[in-house]
């Protein structure tokens, strides 16, 4: 139902659409970040005895004062009698003052401290409300939102409210929200309603509410995900024509190589060669960067094109697809193999040239961005897609993959975040061939991880590197709008940008870039090109380069908050360096660094798999504060979470697979 049914002005419409909200249903599934609770009331006198918990305590203004500053205004309050007082403390917020009447009658719900010089409590910045007003309103399970821009909190739980009350009454609603899960499916699952949630949710009167509310929102996150899985697991095909029996031109592309194939590589093609002379190969290639995925892939392409195919490796950047598509060219120079470069920048003229190209055969190789595999783009005997880092693709990717899957086309997926392979068949299912390379190629130095607090030391280091000639990646965390309060502690690209400049302004021969939001896809890849030609020395930017860029003479990484970022994420991120014959750091910069355990993680182990190990273990634990996780990571995070939960919705998935329940209903989900 469209937003204009809710009774409020046209201008906070505007500020709903704004933050993304298209209908009511879209603004009662944005739940609460948390709850506080304040439904424990006290007498000022029980203050004390509550120290640092949150309540709310009812008394009359006697005073205010200011503080000599201006700052601080005290805002003292005293039960009836007069004899128990406390202080209600508001920072920089003079126009507090007008907002009180001596004498009047308030509640303040906020945490209480003890300060023992003055032998009084108090409340610093806490919710109030005049009594009359909203009293009861307040001493309750106050619901936290993320915030909308321009709208106060109570203004928008005020809207949520009318929302559900629309939704919930109006017959045709009901009807169009209606629940994806049929009730019998909910008694299993334990669980409760859709309308059910946005009460409790929203509105919980108790902990159990709450309780309840959570895991049917897990529920709604984990249903869809474990039914694409469960669509691999049961669409899955083995069934193919494109058996490769000549190994003789693999066997002189990889003798033609200037270096020898570590023994992880080597194991990985000989086990995809062997699936290869049966069956189709559905295979997930994991290992660290830098460990040589990409000439595995070459090679495998080698033996599909000499056995008379095509075939495709894609990345999900043009970054990363041009490096890729330089390799190829590098690999197959002088062997006749002819290898194209397909990304959506191109103009139409040469793309046509090129789609034309393809499907007449003329091309054995294609290079590029998800634009490889667009509608326009037929094969003439596709045999083998790989894709590189799989879960950054869309779904309509992932749709055009499984149609060619369907015929047979052999599937590789390269990461560089592995996930155990217990893991990795409880998500994939059984069908998938999950190959490891553990090994790295030799002479490589391994990366020193310094957990750090001063910035400007590290600045220092990073002249003597730049002195040697030698380059460096500054990270800063992603600063996101709704989280204003927690994000108060970080440096922004720019904020760094403007340190550092000022830092080496006595030193002008650094030069130092930047990559920001606000840049242009265009621009972006200049900077890049910029660092990667060796003329920036420093490149700040947030995680942007995560993904696929190449500087061998890069050789300090600098993670500004690191204790922001995932582990599996930190780890992504050390791999932009030790990647030449320079010994590389990664100097983890943080508050509390020696007593983090992602941070400890990351300077005990190089070894990804290591790495994933703990990851999957903090994660279990639901130590993943202050980390923004997105695609697969997220539901893995859920998954460890919530075992016995996703156990159960997986019963499910297997009955609507097994045609009991009515597929067409849960395989719109998405
Ligand atoms: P990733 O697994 O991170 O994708 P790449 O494929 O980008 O790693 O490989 C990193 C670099 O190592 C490339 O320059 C590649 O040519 C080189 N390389 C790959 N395999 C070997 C090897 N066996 N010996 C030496 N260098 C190798
Ligand atoms: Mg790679």
């Amino acid at each position: 139902m469209d937003l204009t049914y809710l009774d409020i002005p046209a201008n906070k419409i505007k500020q709903l659409q704004a933050k993304g909200f298209n209908s009511l249903e879209d603004l009662v599934a944005y739940y609460p970040r948390k709850y506080i609770d304040f439904r424990k009331t006290i007498k000022i006198e029980e203050a004390r005895e509550h120290e640092g918990e949150l309540v709310a305590v009812f008394g009359y203004v006697s005073n205010i004062k200011i503080s000599n500053s201006g700052k601080a205004v005290f805002v003292n309050i005293t039960d009836k009698t007069k004899t128990q007082k406390m202080s209600i403390v508001f920072f920089n917020q003079e126009y507090i003052v007008k907002q009180f009447v001596i004498g009047g009658y308030y509640v303040f719900c906020g945490k209480v401290s003890w300060n023992s010089q003055y032998q009084s409590s108090s409340i610093t910045a806490p919710m109030y409300y005049a009594e009359g007003e909203k009293a009861e309103n307040c001493t309750r399970l106050i619901p936290v939102y993320a915030k909308v821009r321009g709208m106060a909190a109570e203004y928008l739980e005020a809207c949520i409210r009318q929302a559900i009350e629309i939704l919930t009454n109006s017959a045709s609603a009901v009807n169009l929200c209606c629940d994806y899960l049929e009730p019998e499916v909910i008694k299993r699952l334990g669980t409760i309603s859709k309308v059910d949630l946005w009460q409790k949710a929203h509105h919980p009167k108790t902990d159990d509410d709450v309780r309840a509310a959570q895991k049917r929102i897990v529920i709604d996150e984990l249903f869809p995900f474990a039914m694409k899985m469960g669509q691999k697991k049961y669409e899955h095909i083995s069934a193919t024509e494109y058996l490769m029996p000549k190994q003789d031109g693999m066997k002189k592309f990889i003798a033609n190589l200037p270096f020898k194939f570590t023994e992880g590589q080597a194991e990985a093609i000989n086990t995809v060669v062997d699936i290869m002379q049966k069956q189709r190969v559905d295979a997930l290639l994991q290992g660290d960067v830098g460990c040589g995925k990409t000439v595995v892939a070459l090679t495998l392409a080698a033996l599909v094109i000499d056995n008379g195919f095509q075939a495709a490796i894609m990345a999900p950047t043009s970054v990363l697809a041009e490096q890729h598509y330089k390799e190829a060219c590098e690999r197959f120079k002088g062997t006749g193999v002819k290898v194209a470069y397909l990304t959506g920048s191109l103009k139409a003229k040469e793309r046509r040239a090129i789609i034309t190209e393809i499907f007449e055969g003329k091309v054995d190789l294609v290079v590029g961005t998800h634009a490889v595999i667009s509608k326009d783009v037929v094969f003439n005997r596709l045999a083998l897609t790989v894709v590189d880092e799989e879960h950054r693709f869309g779904v309509e990717q992932r749709n055009a993959l499984k149609e060619k899957a369907k015929n047979g086309v052999h599937t590789i997926s390269m990461s560089a975040t592995p996930i155990p392979r217990t893991l990795a068949t409880s998500i994939y299912g059984e069908n998938i061939n999950v190959i490891n390379i553990r090994s790295m190629p030799t002479g490589r130095k391994p990366v020193q991880t310094i957990l750090y607090s001063n910035e400007e030391k590290v600045y220092e280091a990073i002249y003597r590197q730049i002195k040697e000639g030698r380059q460096c990646y500054v990270i800063c965390p992603l600063i996101e709008d709704s989280d204003d309060e927690t994000m108060a502690d970080v440096d922004s690209v720019e904020k760094t940008y403007q340190k550092m400049t000022e830092y080496f302004a006595s030193r002008p021969e650094v030069n130092i870039a930047m990559i920001t939001g606000k840049m242009k896809k265009d621009e972006i890849n200049d900077q890049i090109a910029l660092f990667t030609a060796g003329d920036v020395h420093v490149l700040i930017s947030t995680t942007i380069v995560e993904v696929g860029v190449n500087v061998p003479n890069a050789s300090v990484i600098l993670i500004k908050n690191a204790e922001r970022f995932g582990l599996a994420q930190l780890h992504q991120l050390r791999g932009r360096v030790g990647r030449g014959k320079h010994q590389s750091y990664c100097v983890l910069l943080s508050d509390h660094a020696s007593e983090n355990p992602k941070l400890i993680a990351m300077s005990e182990t190089n070894d990804g798999f290591e790495i994933a190990q703990r990851d999957l273990e903090l994660r279990g634990t639901g130590d993943v504060v202050g980390t923004k996780q997105s695609g697969i990571d997220k539901y893995i995070t859920l998954m460890l979470q919530n075992k016995e939960i996703y156990a159960a919705i997986g019963k499910e998935v297997d009955t609507i697979f097994e045609g009991k329940l009515r597929y067409d209903k849960y395989a719109a989900l998405e």
